[in-house]
């Protein structure tokens, strides 16, 4: 399925450009939304339809955080509370990871960028053809995060109530029977990262709609219904 445009340098871009990571022909799509919006969700749901690897810098961060690296470490208080970790931080882990072969194409962002500044660097990084935003009333929130569960072995996500497995305690993707949950989705810090959301991303709306790459999707729907309207949404 041909689901990308063809490759448009814009006219208000320097076509020759300094940053080392940058690819030409790259195009690179952007899952947008608020916590528990369904972003890795759906994600996983249309990577093979796109070609494009999933970039999380969410999961990234909780990996440099397992892993006890200088990132991580710094990274954690941010996420504990709920907050923002700094730009600097995000926009050096994207650097990298944009390096790596699969990424050659482009990628598909879940949870970057999140502010107007890494939006701009981003913008140095790769083309964005298209911005998911997937819309989920924040009162359907605190129940989403609070279910959430995750394979610990291939990283599928489920819901207590909304998504369980079909068969208890195991994957329906990889046949695992170990789970986890993560530290930060409960329902105090969910009210933070929501109030981040709304002061933080959600300004980012307007400036990719100026830039006529936002495409709205109602989240508040079966799973496989907003599926299929990314998937028209990609075409
Ligand atoms: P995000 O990546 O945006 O934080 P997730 O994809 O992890 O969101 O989804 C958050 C939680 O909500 C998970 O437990 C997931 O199973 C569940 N979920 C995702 N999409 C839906 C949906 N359309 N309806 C109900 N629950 C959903
Ligand atoms: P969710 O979308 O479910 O809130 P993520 O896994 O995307 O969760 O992010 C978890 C936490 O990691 C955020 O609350 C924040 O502290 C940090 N984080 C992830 N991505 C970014 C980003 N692009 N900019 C700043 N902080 C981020
Ligand atoms: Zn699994």
């Amino acid at each position: 399925m041909a689901i990308l445009r063809p490759s448009v340098v814009s006219p208000t871009r320097p076509t020759v450009k300094t940053e080392a990571v940058y690819a030409r022909g790259m195009e690179s799509i952007v899952l947008f939304g608020p916590p528990g919006a369904g972003k890795g969700t759906q994600a996983q749901r249309i990577m093979d339809s796109t070609g494009l690897p999933q970039v999380s810098t969410g999961d990234m961060l909780r990996a440099a955080v397992s892993a006890g690296t200088p990132t991580g470490i710094e990274a954690k208080k941010y996420m504990d509370a709920g907050q923002l970790v700094p730009d600097q931080v995000i926009i050096d882990l994207i650097k990298d990871r944009i390096k790596e072969p699969d990424a050659k194409k482009g990628v598909m962002f879940d949870g970057f960028p999140r502010t107007v500044p890494q939006a701009e660097a981003l913008a140095d990084i790769t083309t964005v053809s298209h911005v998911i935003s997937i819309e989920v009333p924040d009162e359907r929130i605190v129940d989403r995060i609070c279910g959430r569960y995750t394979c610990a072995v291939c990283g599928a996500v489920y819901h207590d109530s909304f998504k369980p497995t079909s068969k208890d305690g195991t994957c329906d993707s990889c046949g695992g029977n170990e789970f986890k949950r993560r530290a930060d989705d409960n329902a105090e810090t969910v009210m933070s990262r929501l109030e981040a959301y709304h002061n933080q991303t959600s300004p980012l709306a307007d400036w990719y709609d100026s830039k006529g790459i936002f495409h709205v999707i109602n989240g508040d729907r079966a799973i496989n219904l907003i599926t299929n309207d990314i998937l028209d949404a990609l075409k």
